[in-house]
Formats: structure tokens, C-alpha cells, sequence
């Protein structure tokens, strides 16, 4: 399975094991698996970045500098609700206070390596972090309105291999730091001027996220549950966990503890109604099949009819959409507070799969309609640009190795 499933899992065996280990073993066991890990916090020069620390750790911080705990809460307020990464431009905080903060700390972004803007005016960026690792970030605009999706990313590359998907074929890189995850919104936030972050009701442009970009987001639960609770944080960034939805291929125990500690919205990447096809297209469902997910989704705390359950279903022809599959997935989600999301499979260089007729589209979608689901077939955005997941990063890997 994954580098990250592969972990062995008893504690007592990791100690028998390591007291074996000479000391060479050790440090290189332990690179390699910091090789996994985001970049230090620290700079090269010594000043730590702020995003990303929980309200407890940015205070354990001030007092190590001699400050005062309240001024947790003014820095709160200028990096995540007024978007600030100047200190000079905190007017709540006296001078010489703005230059000690400015000496050992930096309010970080991670670097716009790539962006692209489609005709339908989704924005594509490649972020780069400070070990120049890269993932995608997608803002997907709603036209008719002003709001719009946030995709973000929680990996670099992918453990997971499913075969419909570019990210897939790249290998897992490492996994993103709740500062890398944070990042990802503040800068897609700071592309469109959406500082300070709207209150209440006022309509915001970057209205949603979906942590459905590269990687996925429940392999390293602690990093998403970290930045998730950062970005729901009232005094700041102050997203509804309504408006946040997390997209699994169905790492069932971890199902369980998002829907208890985030209750943010789940979304489940089906793709398949038998395990035989699932176990091809989701490898996953090797370790977690069908019934297993369907049983996490039944008992996720924050479903219910106004907050549904989404279940992705990519349409791959002659795969997985004939009728009968339709009608089995009816069978499947009966009784669930779901929706099914038809996503038309968006072709890459090498992949195996094509995508669905319109026509088989539409039956599809119809049986599923007719027994009581919305099943809305996902409008492809952004064709013009590199649009499925995982394409620009291949491009910018292209673009940095023929530059070398
Ligand atoms: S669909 Fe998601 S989980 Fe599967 S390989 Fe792609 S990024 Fe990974």
C-alpha cells in the first residue's frame, strides 16, 4: 500500500526494532521519514513563520519573547482577518513592538510558481514551498454569482494510484503543513484582494473550499484538522465549516474522527459499485471496501438532509456507467442524506480511460434522479488550461528539468 499505510503499526514492535538498530540505521531511517515531512518552520535565518501555529502555540511564542498573551489576539486579527504579512502595516501594535516581531518572525506565503487564468476564468496556481516542493490550488468561480470553490491540495504527489487520475501517477512527494494548507487559501485569497476576510453574511468571492486537490487529505489528518481549524476560526479567516468540504477515498477510521472533531462536510470518492472494479480503479478499496465507506458515511456525525453527503463518481466509458451500474449505486446510498456529484472523466496524455457519451451521461444521471437524489453532472471548467489535477505541476517539472 501507501509509504504512509505501510507504517508499521505496533508500537512494541517499533521498539524492539529500533533498539536493534545502530545508530546509522537510525539517523537514516529517521531522514527518510523526515523526508515526509513540510520544511522547518524556521527560515535559514533564524525567524520563524507564523501561519500555520494554532492560537496556544503562537502565544507560547509571544511569552518566550516576554510579550504578553493578549497580543495573541491582535496578531490573530492582521494575519488571518486582515490577510497582513508586513509587521509595519500592524497599526494596532506600537512600533517598537512591530520591529521585534519583524526581527524573529515572518508571516509566510507559499510562491505563485505558475498561475493560469481560463476563459471561464477558473485560476489555476502552482504553489511553491520553501524546499521548492509544488502542488495545485484551483479557485472555480461560480458565474452566477460571486462566490466561488477553493480546491486545495494536502500532498504533494499521491500515494493512492487511482487510474483515472494525473496526480496518481506522480509518487508521494511529501505531506503538506497546515502552514502549506492555510498558505494555499491566503495566497489564492491575496490573487483576487479578498482582505479582510468578509463577515457574517457578506458574500465572499473565495466562498468554499474543497480539500480535494492533489493527495489525499486523510492521511495526514492532524496537519488538515490543524489548518481546517485555523480557517474556521472566528476572530480570523471565519469560513463556516458548512462552507468546507473534505473529499476521501475512504480512510474509514479517520472518516469517524473528522466528522467528530471538524464536522465539516464529507465527500467520498466512489468511482465504482463493486468491489471488483473498485478494488481496479480506487486501490483503496483493498483496504476499505464498499460496505466498509458506506458504513462511515451512515454514522458521519455531520450529515443530515440540509448538509448531504457527496458522493464523486467520475464517468469512464464502457466502465462504470451503464445503467445497471446506476441502479446499483441507488441501491448502495439508499436511505443516505446524499447526492451523487458525475464528474465526465477529463482526459490526460497516456491515460487508459475516455469519457462518457453525453448521452450515457444523461441516462446515468436520470435513474439516479429518479429515485430521489440530485445528481448534478459536473460542468468541465477550465479546458483550456491544465486543468486536471496534477497537470501543471508535470509541466512545471518539464519546464524546471529542461532549464537544468
Ligand atoms: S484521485 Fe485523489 S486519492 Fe486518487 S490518486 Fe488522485 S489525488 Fe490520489
Amino acid at each position: 500500500m501507501s509509504l504512509v499505510d505501510s507504517a508499521p503499526s505496533s508500537h512494541t514492535h517499533d521498539a524492539a526494532a529500533s533498539a536493534a538498530l545502530n545508530a546509522e540505521d537510525r539517523a537514516r531511517i529517521l531522514a527518510k521519514a523526515a523526508l515526509f515531512s513540510p520544511p522547518d518552520a524556521t527560515l535559514p535565518d533564524g525567524r520563524r513563520d507564523l501561519v500555520g501555529l494554532s492560537r496556544d502555540e503562537l502565544t507560547e511564542l509571544l511569552v518566550e519573547i516576554g510579550e504578553k498573551p493578549f497580543r495573541t489576539k491582535q496578531l490573530w486579527h492582521w494575519i488571518y482577518h486582515q490577510g497582513v504579512t508586513d509587521f509595519s502595516a500592524m497599526s494596532s501594535i506600537a512600533k517598537p513592538l512591530q520591529a521585534k516581531l519583524a526581527e524573529r518572525f515572518v508571516v509566510g506565503r507559499p510562491q505563485a510558481a505558475m498561475v493560469q487564468t481560463s476563459t471561464d476564468e477558473t485560476r489555476k496556481f502552482l504553489f511553491r514551498f520553501r524546499d521548492g516542493q509544488e502542488a495545485e490550488t484551483v479557485y472555480i468561480p461560480d458565474r452566477r454569482e460571486d462566490r466561488g470553490a477553493v480546491c486545495i491540495s494536502s500532498q504533494v504527489g499521491c500515494t493512492l494510484s487511482c487510474t483515472f487520475c494525473h496526480t496518481g501517477t506522480q509518487k508521494l512527494v511529501r505531506n503538506l503543513g497546515a502552514a502549506e494548507i492555510v498558505g494555499q487559501f491566503m495566497a489564492a485569497r491575496d490573487s483576487y484582494s479578498e482582505w479582510p476576510s468578509p463577515k457574517g453574511d457578506t458574500p465572499r468571492l473565495l466562498s468554499t473550499i474543497v480539500l480535494m486537490g492533489m493527495g489525499e487529505p486523510l492521511y495526514k489528518y492532524e496537519n488538515i484538522a490543524k489548518a481546517m481549524k485555523i480557517i474556521m476560526d472566528g476572530e480570523g479567516i471565519a469560513l463556516s465549516r458548512r462552507r468546507i468540504t473534505l473529499s476521501t477515498s475512504g480512510v474509514v477510521p479517520l472518516m469517524d474522527r473528522c466528522g467528530e472533531e471538524l464536522g465539516i462536510n464529507l465527500a467520498v470518492s466512489l468511482h465504482a459499485v463493486t468491489n471488483e472494479l473498485r478494488n481496479e480503479i480506487v486501490p483503496l478499496n483493498r483496504k476499505y471496501p464498499i460496505e466498509e465507506v458506506l458504513a462511515a458515511c451512515r454514522r458521519y456525525p455531520a450529515a443530515n438532509n440540509s448538509r448531504r453527503i457527496t458522493f464523486e463518481y467520475i464517468m469512464l466509458r464502457g466502465v462504470n456507467d451503464s445503467e445497471a451500474d446506476a441502479r446499483e449505486l441507488v441501491r448502495l446510498i439508499s436511505g443516505l442524506p446524499a447526492k451523487v456529484n458525475l464528474i465526465p472523466f477529463n482526459p490526460w496524455p497516456g491515460s487508459a480511460y475516455r469519457p462518457s457519451t453525453r448521452e450515457q451521461q444523461n441516462k446515468f444521471a436520470q435513474i439516479i434522479m429518479d429515485a430521489g437524489f440530485s445528481s448534478p453532472i459536473r460542468t468541465p471548467r477550465g479546458r483550456d488550461i491544465l486543468a486536471a489535477c496534477g497537470q501543471l505541476k508535470t509541466e512545471s517539472e518539464r519546464i524546471r528539468a529542461a532549464q537544468s
